[in-house]
């Protein structure tokens, strides 16, 4: 296979200007594969004119009807090249390959849903008292900065990009240094499928290196941005200067509440994947999870028993569930985690430990007796680390889980109908499943409370997250 490794500006591969490289490291094998260009400050120059011309020679009025048949072709594209897209996402960031397969497949679905979107995304004519005609218009921005971190690298810049695109933006996408590989091949699909050149830029490069200059650029009208609380709440700030839109997908600690009433052996056997998958690297994990003191017991226990039971390992095997941790030192913050978890007095159901000498694994690990002021309750870990705790009130418990300054996911395991209504009322979080681990569906909003973030990805919410609202009054 061989790698695209430079940047794609429109339509075309160029080398970055300052001709620096970012190294690629396979993460189950710690082996150096590749090398990639890295973008600099004037690259970003380039890249966001280049977007804007395409938008405004062309994109932003294109007919509805062809900006659909060239999405749908973009989408058939990605679908003719699941087993490439997998393949590259498990060798950047050592997500197993069954995952990687299924997550090429949601990117393409994203493209298939916003394309049919473009035609299905309305304004509304409104009832003005004084009379006449009144109407909104959804107006496209310009361009998008679409910045995306490692941990889902091709899925979440497919749902960036494919609405954007499909509400009239161009798009800058900048992924992850660690995770450049998947960006690259949509770009070069993209065009492929008939996007034209400059509607999609892909610009791999460090952060802290074009960060700034991307989010300041004055011809990006909007940041969409996943990735750490920290960063941000920086974009955030330098988005203020001039009032450009943001979007923020943020960190998260996400509550697991399981009463006695649920089909708590059902919740026991599938909890473990609802923190775990991905190592752990999920936004969304359920890494704090609250059990009815009444089943706390014979819960636990199972749900050790089903953690021990998953596969971790080589993620070339299909039957491999848990891959390496992206890097050495995104490993080494969980396992500063783990010491003070120690340090603190936490019990160690299972795990803590390197399971495999080579590649950067840690074992799934469940603590018990973490305290409510310790780190490894409070912070988002972003590894294979589940804090289980009992509970006896529901209010308590509701007020425990709200503590948190993020709301991002999760789950509530209930039988009680008004129970699972209320409880779901009361946590303050952007997205929620009863009896049931999911967060995230093509077709619906997903986003978070508090410092989980702002703004919505995914579903019709996320066009109009890439639109202005006009409204236009015609007299009589
Ligand atoms: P990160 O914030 O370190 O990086 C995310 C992206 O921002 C990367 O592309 C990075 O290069 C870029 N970046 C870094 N510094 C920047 C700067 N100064 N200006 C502009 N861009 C900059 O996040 P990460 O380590 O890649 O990912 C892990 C974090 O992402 C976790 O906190 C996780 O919860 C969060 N996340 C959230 C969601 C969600 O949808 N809410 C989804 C996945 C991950
Ligand atoms: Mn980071």
């Amino acid at each position: 296979m061989t790698l695209s490794d430079k940047l794609f500006i429109d339509g075309t591969w160029r080398k970055s200007a300052s001709g620096r490289t970012t190294k690629l490291v396979n993460p189950a094998t710690e082996e150096v594969f590749g090398e990639v260009e890295a973008a600099d400050v004037s690259d970003v120059n380039m890249a966001v004119e280049s977007a804007h011309r395409a938008w405004e020679s062309g994109w932003r009025d294109m007919t509805p009807g062809k900006r659909t048949e060239i999405l749908f072709n973009v989408a058939r594209k990605l679908r003719e090249h699941i087993e490439e897209l997998g393949q590259l996402e498990m060798l950047q960031i050592g997500k197993p390959v069954s995952d990687a397969r299924d997550e090429a497949g949601l990117g393409a679905r994203c493209f298939e849903y916003y394309a049919g979107a473009v035609t299905k995304f309305c304004g509304q004519t409104v009832p003005v008292s004084r009379g006449g005609f009144d109407f909104t218009l959804r107006q496209s921005m310009g361009v998008v900065a679409a910045i995306v971190p490692w941990n889902f690298p091709f899925p979440i810049a497919a749902w960036k990009t494919a609405p954007a695109l499909a509400a009239g933006n161009c798009v800058v996408l900048k992924p992850a240094s660690l995770s450049p590989l998947t960006a690259l091949k949509l770009g070069e699909l993209a065009h492929a499928a008939g996007l034209p050149s400059g509607v999609l830029q892909v610009l791999p490069g460090s952060g802290s290196a074009i960060g700034d200059a991307l989010v300041t650029h004055p011809l990006v009208r909007k940041v969409s941005f996943t990735g750490s609380t920290e960063i941000g709440r920086r974009i955030m700030e330098l988005a203020s200067r001039d009032i450009k839109r943001v979007s923020l997908e943020l960190g998260g600690k996400s509550p697991n509440i399981v009463f006695a009433d649920a089909d708590w052996e059902r919740a026991a056997e599938s909890s473990p994947m609802s923190v775990f998958a991905n190592t752990g690297q999920d936004c969304c994990a359920r890494s704090r999870m609250f059990v009815e003191r009444s089943i706390f017991e014979p819960f636990v226990e199972k749900f050790v028993a089903a953690t021990k039971k998953l596969v971790v390992g080589d993620p070339t095997k299909t039957e491999t569930q848990l891959g390496p941790m992206v890097s050495a030192s995104q490993r080494a913050i969980v396992e500063e985690f783990l010491a003070d978890a120690r340090r603190r007095g936490s019990k160690f159901v299972c795990g803590g430990g390197r399971p495999h000498p080579k590649g950067y694994y840690l074992e799934p690990t469940v603590l018990l007796d973490v305290g409510k002021e310790d780190r490894c309750w409070k912070e988002e870990i972003f590894g294979p680390v589940v804090a289980i705790t009992p509970f006896d009130d529901e209010a308590q418990m509701l007020r425990d889980v709200n503590a948190s300054p993020y709301g991002l996911s999760g789950s509530i395991w209930t039988n009680n109908l008004s129970r699972a209504l209320r409880v779901s009322r009361a946590v303050q979080s952007g997205v929620l499943s009863i009896n049931s681990h999911s967060s995230v569906h093509v077709e619906a909003p997903f986003g978070g409370f508090k410092q989980s973030g702002l703004g919505r990805d995914l579903g019709m919410a996320a066009m109009e997250g890439y639109t202005e609202m006009k409204n236009v009054y015609v007299g009589e």
